[in-house]
């Protein structure tokens, strides 16, 4: 299987070729054209098994297909810690090289100035821990309510972490009709209950 294959779009695949991906790993294989077709995703799924590619490809490739000059936060990926958060954007920004979508990470623990002038600019995919996510919107620098796609990435340690409240309130001031995708590395029955409440029929995908 190639990434042609499953329906990566050339601007992507040379990105992908750039850093040396020739094969989808299996969860690619099995995600990519399921969010490409705008289904809901539930992925138990490890660190180490290509999850972060399996989420970032088809999110580029779905906010390209109608760009909106890069006014509006149209994807959120959340993350349980900074060093996740700084990984998945650079990751995203590996696949987004020619696509050049706008996008910032943000995280507590530093000054809010540089993140809060990067949200003026204009983003259109925001990769964010909670805590900071929830400050910066309460101070009015997040727009949450054009929304299209929503990741929970690494559901089951943003649970042990204790973001449950955090998780349930920006639910709330995104929209209802958007692509949800949630990955955990296990899949215990308050995983499940957040998954049931959140995902549509999900496609559910194990590797
Ligand atoms: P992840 O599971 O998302 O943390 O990814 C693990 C590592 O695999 C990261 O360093 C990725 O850059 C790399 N990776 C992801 N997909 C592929 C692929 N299709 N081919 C080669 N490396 C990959």
């Amino acid at each position: 299987m190639t990434f042609e294959e499953l329906g990566v779009i050339p601007e992507i695949q040379e990105a992908l070729e750039n850093r040396g991906y020739d094969t989808p790993t299996p969860i690619q294989e099995k995600a990519i054209p399921s969010i490409l077709e705008g289904h809901d995703l539930q992925g138990s799924a490890q660190t180490g098994t290509g999850k972060t590619a399996a989420f970032c490809i088809p999110i580029i490739q779905l906010l390209k297909k109608n760009s909106n000059n890069g006014h509006k936060i149209r994807a959120l990926i959340l993350t349980p810690t900074r060093e996740l958060a700084l990984q998945v954007a650079n990751n995203f920004s590996l696949y987004n090289q020619k696509t050049k979508l706008k996008q910032l990470v943000i995280f507590g623990g530093i000054p809010h100035d540089k993140q809060i002038k990067r949200l003026k600019q204009g983003v259109e995919v925001l990769i964010a821990t909670p805590g900071r996510l929830m400050d910066l919107h309460q101070q009015g620098y997040v727009d949450l309510k054009h929304i299209e796609t929503f990741v929970l990435d690494e559901a089951d340690k943003m649970l042990d972490m204790g973001f449950i409240n955090d998780i349930k309130k920006i639910v709330k001031l995104i929209p209802k009709k958007r692509q949800t995708l949630l990955f955990s590395a296990t899949m215990p029955p308050s995983i499940q209950e957040i998954s049931k409440s959140l995902l549509h029929k999900p496609l559910k995908v194990e590797v």
